[in-house]
């Protein structure tokens, strides 16, 4: 029997053909000007016994299901001892469980100690998709991404010492006409300082009902680079 998912439902594209399972609804800071997946969700944690109900109920009609994606946007804002619940579940339920994954905040890493990341890289959960967006801290703050450029590499460095991969997003087209020299320049700056398992970029594009509050939260004029930039962006 399917999932009972919560709708939306997110996912990176690498995790399409993989087994989904939904410990939180939302994003727990759900504020980035550009970003309009989570608006109609309110962050709160599934309770952990659906949970474990959905991933039992899961591994009957996937036992050999090799990887997991757990969403939904920042999952790794999970308790540590949640999540140690949950990948210990999964790896009862599915004998050929070779990796977990989930979107992370850099809050979300940097809440958490050297050794809790430890254990959960242990205990199976082995990347985490990162929504970088841009290495400029003038853009970040126009994008009110709740981040900072020392903030960012600080997390992605405790997640390559703890083992932990990280494959991590830049959004195309966020400098506009005025700042795209900046958002390249710090994204460089900021790739020479935090190592990083995976890259991937995403043009930037704005559902229509938040071009107004991404207008008024960047604090100028925003000009789109070219006419075609306005294109699909997923995120985290
Ligand atoms: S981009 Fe990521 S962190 Fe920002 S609001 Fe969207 S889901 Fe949350």
């Amino acid at each position: 029997m399917p999932l009972n998912y919560h709708m939306p439902l997110y996912r990176p594209p690498s995790e399409g053909n993989n087994l989904i399972i939904q410990v939180t609804l939302g994003c727990s800071f759900n504020q980035c000007s550009f970003c309009a997946m989570y608006r109609s969700k309110v962050y709160s944690q599934r309770p952990l016994a659906e949970v474990v109900c959905d991933i039992q109920q899961a591994a009957q009609s996937l036992p050999d299901a090799r990887r997991v994606f757990l969403a939904d946007g920042d999952a790794f804002c999970l308790p540590t001892h949640d999540l140690i619940a949950i990948l210990d579940a999964l790896q009862a339920a599915l004998p050929k469980l070779s990796r977990v994954s989930c979107y992370t905040t850099p809050s979300n890493i940097l809440n958490k100690s050297m050794d809790e990341l430890r254990l959960l890289k242990e205990k199976g959960l082995k990347l985490l998709y990162l929504g970088i967006e841009s290495g400029s801290n003038l853009i970040l703050k126009k994008i009110t991404k709740g981040a900072s450029q020392q903030s960012i590499a600080n997390a992605m460095l405790k997640a390559h010492e703890a083992g932990l991969k990280v494959s991590g997003t830049v959004i195309l087209g966020l400098g506009g006409k005025h700042h795209g020299q900046e958002h390249i320049d710090g994204t460089i700056e900021l790739l020479n300082r935090a190592p990083i398992t995976y890259l991937s970029t995403l043009q930037l594009h704005l559902e229509p009902d938040m071009i107004k509050e991404f207008q008024s939260k960047y604090g100028e004029p925003f000009e789109i680079p070219n006419e075609g930039l306005f294109l699909k962006n997923s995120c985290v």
